[in-house]
C-alpha cells in the first residue's frame, strides 16, 4: 500500500485544494464546525459548511460577531447524520441544495424571515417527516422537497411554489394550501400519494386549479377558486373552461397548447396572468384564438400586450353555446339543459319536455273470437313501458236452432245451436211444456174430478187427466174437520200450558177435543223486574242474582207458574239452550223475563236471575252420587267450581266447600237424609 494514496482520501484532498485556492480569502472556520464566508461588502456571514458531529444543529444567530444571514448553497448537503435543523431568525435565505440528500434529516423548521427556499434545498431528505414553514412570504423554489419520500403531510402557506417542489413525495397524502397561494408550479405535487389517489377531472388543492386530468370537452371550474396553477390545462384536449369571477392568478402556460380551444373567457377578478397563458402554442400566438376580457382589465392589457384578439365583455349580448343537457328529459319526466355565453360566461338553464314514449307497432297476443278477446300490444322503444288494446269478445251469433229431440209434457226437449260467425255446435235444453189439464162439464176449472168426498175425518180423493199424453194423477182432498157451536171445557189454559175443550159435530155427530191456545197476558210497560205471585214456594236472595227454593224434580213450568207474566218469562242456561214444559229444572238454569219490541222484532231483556237447587252440583236437576262426588273433587282443589254451582256445593251453607257437604249430597240422593233448600 505504501506510496499509493487510496482513490477516495484523493478526491477528498483534491476538493479541499479546489476550495482553499478559490474562495480562501473569505473562509472561516467556526469552533462549534460551521463554516462561513463573510458577504462582501457586509458585516453578515453565510454558512458554507459544517464539520460537526452534531445531530441536532441550531444555526447559530451570529458567528465571530457577524449575523448569520444565509445558508449556502450544498452548505449541509450530503450529511448523513444530522437529524433537526433550528434555523435562527436572522436567515433570510436558504440556498439551493441547502440540506440536499441529509439522508437523516428527520424535522426541519424555517422561520418566518426566510423569504426564499431554493432550488432543491431539502431534496432527497428521505426521512424528513416534519417541515414547519411559517410565512406565506416563503417562496418554495424548484424541486426544494422533491423526493422527500417519508413526508406524509404538509402546510404551505407560501404564495408562490415552485416546479416539482414537492414532486414523489411517496408518502405525502394530505396537502394543504394556504389562502395566500398566486401561483403553484408545474409538476409541485406530481407522484405524492395525493396526486396518485385522484379521481379523473379537476384537481383542486384549497383554492387551487392543480391539473386538469379528465376527458370532458367542457370544464367548468367551480365558484371559490382563486388560482389556476402552471401549466394546469397546457396540452389538454379542452375546448372551453369556464373562469368564476374571484379567480385572481392565471399561472404560466395554465392554457398552452390547447388545440380545441379557441376562446377563453377572463373574468374581471383576474389580476395576474403569467407567461403564455393564454392563446399560445409551440408555434407561438394561436390565430383567431379570441380572449373575451373586460375593457381596460388585466386580461385586455395582457392579451394587448401578447398581441392576441380581445372582445369586450361589457354590454355583452350573448353569444351562447348550444344547449346541452344537464338532466336528460325521457319518455315521461321533464329534464334540464343549459347554455352558456361564451363571451361572459352567463349561464342560461331550462326545462326540457318529456319526450313522450316511442312505440312499437302493435303486436297482436290474442286473436278475437266470439269468445276470447283480442289483444294487441304496443312497447316503447326507450324505457319498455307497454300499452294493450284490448276488443272484448262479443259471444256467439247463435243461427236458427235444429229441434234435436222435442220436448213433452214432463220431459225436457233438445235442440242444437250453431254459431253463425265461428261454426262453434251447441245443445240447449228445451224446458219440458207441463200438462195440459182436460176441462170439461164433469170438472172444475182447473181440470179436477172428485173420485171420493171428504167427511169431517177421513180425506177424499180427486183426479184429473192430461189431454195431451193422457196420464192421470190423483190427489188427496182433506178432511173437512168437525164443526160444534157448544163446548165443554176439560181443561182450563194458562199461560204457559194450553188448555182442552170438548164438542159435539154438528155434521156427524161425533165428540172431538180442541186445544184452547195459551194466556197470553200483556206485559205493562212499568213492570222492570221478575215478580214471584204470592205464595210462591221458590225465593230470590237478597240481590235478586240468584233463585232458591226450587226442589229437585221441579219441572220448568213448575217454576215458571210461580211467577207473574210467565208467557214472559224464557230459560236457558249458560250455553243459550232454551228449556220448556217438563224439562226439569236444575243449578245454573236461568229465568229471563223479555219484552217483545215491535219495532226490532226481537225480545228485549228487562231481567233476569239464576237458579240455584242445592245439592245439584252439576247443573242436571238431579242430586246423585256424581254431584257428591263433583263436590268432594272442589272441597280437594282438584275442581273449580264457579257460581253458582258453588253455591249449589255448599249445603250446609257455611261458605266453604268440605267433605261434609259431599256426605251431605251424598245422604241426600240416597233419601237418607233431605238437603234444605
Ligand atoms: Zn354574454
Ligand atoms: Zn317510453
Ligand atoms: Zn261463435
Ligand atoms: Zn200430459
Ligand atoms: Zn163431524
Amino acid at each position: 500500500m505504501k506510496g499509493r494514496i487510496p482513490k477516495r482520501l484523493f478526491s477528498v484532498f483534491l476538493a479541499a485544494v479546489m476550495l482553499m485556492t478559490a474562495i480562501i480569502p473569505a473562509l472561516a472556520l467556526n469552533s462549534a464546525g460551521f463554516e462561513y464566508e463573510v458577504i462582501s461588502g457586509s458585516t453578515s456571514a453565510r454558512i458554507t459548511g459544517y464539520t460537526g458531529n452534531d445531530e441536532n444543529i441550531t444555526v447559530p444567530d451570529t458567528l465571530d460577531g457577524r449575523t448569520v444571514v444565509e445558508i449556502g448553497a450544498g452548505a449541509f448537503s450530503g450529511n448523513s447524520r444530522i437529524k433537526s435543523i433550528t434555523i435562527s431568525s436572522n436567515v433570510s435565505r436558504i440556498m439551493n441544495d441547502a440540506f440536499k440528500n441529509c439522508s437523516a434529516l428527520e424535522s426541519a423548521v424555517i422561520p418566518a424571515s426566510v423569504s426564499a427556499i431554493g432550488q432543491s434545498a431539502f431534496a432527497g431528505c428521505v426521512s424528513l417527516t416534519s417541515v414547519n414553514i411559517n410565512s406565506a412570504s416563503t417562496a418554495v423554489g424548484h424541486y426544494a422537497f422533491e423526493g422527500c419520500t417519508a413526508l406524509k403531510s404538509i402546510t404551505v402557506p407560501s404564495s408562490k411554489i415552485g416546479n416539482a417542489a414537492f414532486r414523489n413525495c411517496t408518502s405525502l397524502e394530505a396537502i394543504t394550501l394556504l389562502d395566500s397561494v398566486q401561483s403553484v408550479g408545474r409538476y409541485a405535487f406530481d407522484g405524492t400519494a395525493w396526486f396518485n389517489s385522484q379521481p379523473k377531472g379537476l384537481l383542486t388543492l384549497g383554492k387551487t386549479v392543480y391539473t386538469y386530468n379528465g376527458s370532458e370537452k367542457s370544464v367548468v371550474i367551480p365558484d371559490g377558486i382563486s388560482c389556476i396553477a402552471d401549466y394546469a390545462f397546457s396540452g389538454k384536449n379542452v375546448e372551453t373552461v369556464v373562469i368564476p369571477n374571484g379567480v385572481y392568478y392565471i399561472g404560466t402556460f395554465a392554457f398552452y397548447n390547447c388545440a380545441s380551444m379557441k376562446y377563453l373567457s377572463v373574468p374581471r377578478s383576474v389580476i395576474s396572468i403569467g407567461t403564455q397563458a393564454i392563446g399560445y402554442n409551440s408555434e407561438g400566438v394561436i390565430e383567431d384564438f379570441t380572449v373575451y376580457c373586460y375593457d381596460n382589465s388585466t386580461a385586455y392589457n395582457w392579451s394587448k400586450n401578447n398581441s392576441l384578439k380581445t372582445e369586450i365583455i361589457d354590454g355583452c349580448t350573448h353569444s351562447f353555446t348550444d344547449w346541452a343537457a344537464v338532466v336528460e328529459s325521457d319518455c315521461t319526466n321533464s329534464g334540464l339543459r343549459e347554455r352558456r355565453c361564451i363571451r361572459c360566461n352567463y349561464l342560461e338553464q331550462e326545462g326540457t319536455e318529456p319526450k313522450g314514449h316511442s312505440w312499437s307497432g302493435w303486436v297482436t297476443l290474442s286473436e278475437l273470437s266470439c269468445t276470447v278477446d283480442g289483444v294487441k300490444r304496443r312497447t316503447c322503444t326507450r324505457c319498455s313501458v307497454t300499452e294493450d288494446d284490448v276488443t272484448a269478445a262479443k259471444g256467439h251469433v247463435w243461427g236458427e236452432p235444429t229441434v234435436k229431440s222435442e220436448p213433452t209434457c214432463e220431459e225436457n226437449g233438445e235442440s242444437e245451436h250453431i254459431c253463425t260467425v265461428c261454426g262453434t255446435t251447441e245443445v240447449f235444453e228445451t224446458s219440458a211444456l207441463g200438462h195440459t189439464w182436460s176441462v170439461n162439464d164433469t170438472t172444475d176449472g182447473d181440470g179436477w174430478i172428485t173420485v171420493k168426498e171428504a167427511s169431517c175425518d177421513e180425506a177424499g180423493e180427486k183426479s184429473r187427466t192430461c189431454s195431451v199424453c193422457g196420464k192421470t194423477v190423483s190427489e188427496e182432498i182433506a178432511p173437512t174437520g168437525h164443526k160444534a157451536d157448544e163446548w165443554t171445557v176439560l181443561k182450563d189454559a194458562t199461560a204457559i200450558t194450553p188448555g182442552e175443550k170438548q164438542g159435539k159435530c154438528t155434521v156427524c155427530g161425533k165428540l172431538f177435543t180442541e186445544e184452547i191456545p195459551i194466556i197470553h197476558e200483556d206485559l205493562p210497560d212499568d213492570v222492570e223486574s221478575l215478580t214471584l205471585v204470592s205464595g210462591a214456594s221458590v225465593r230470590f236472595d237478597e240481590s235478586k242474582n240468584f233463585l232458591y227454593g226450587v226442589h229437585e224434580g221441579m219441572t220448568v213450568n213448575e217454576v215458571l207458574v210461580q211467577f207473574k207474566y210467565p208467557s214472559h218469562i224464557r230459560v236457558a242456561d249458560y250455553s243459550g239452550n232454551e228449556y220448556q214444559g217438563d224439562h226439569l229444572i236444575g243449578t245454573g238454569m236461568c229465568l229471563f223475563l223479555v219484552r217483545y219490541d215491535e219495532k226490532t222484532q226481537m225480545d228485549e231483556l228487562i231481567d233476569g236471575t239464576c237458579v240455584i237447587l242445592k245439592g245439584d252440583v252439576n247443573g242436571d236437576g238431579a242430586i246423585a252420587a256424581a254431584d257428591a262426588r263433583l263436590a268432594l273433587r272442589a272441597s280437594a282443589g282438584l275442581e273449580n267450581l264457579s257460581n253458582p254451582y258453588r253455591f249449589a256445593a255448599d249445603v250446609i251453607n257455611d261458605g266453604s266447600l268440605t267433605a261434609a257437604d259431599a256426605r251431605m249430597i251424598l245422604r241426600d240422593s240416597s233419601n237418607l237424609e233431605t238437603i234444605v233448600q
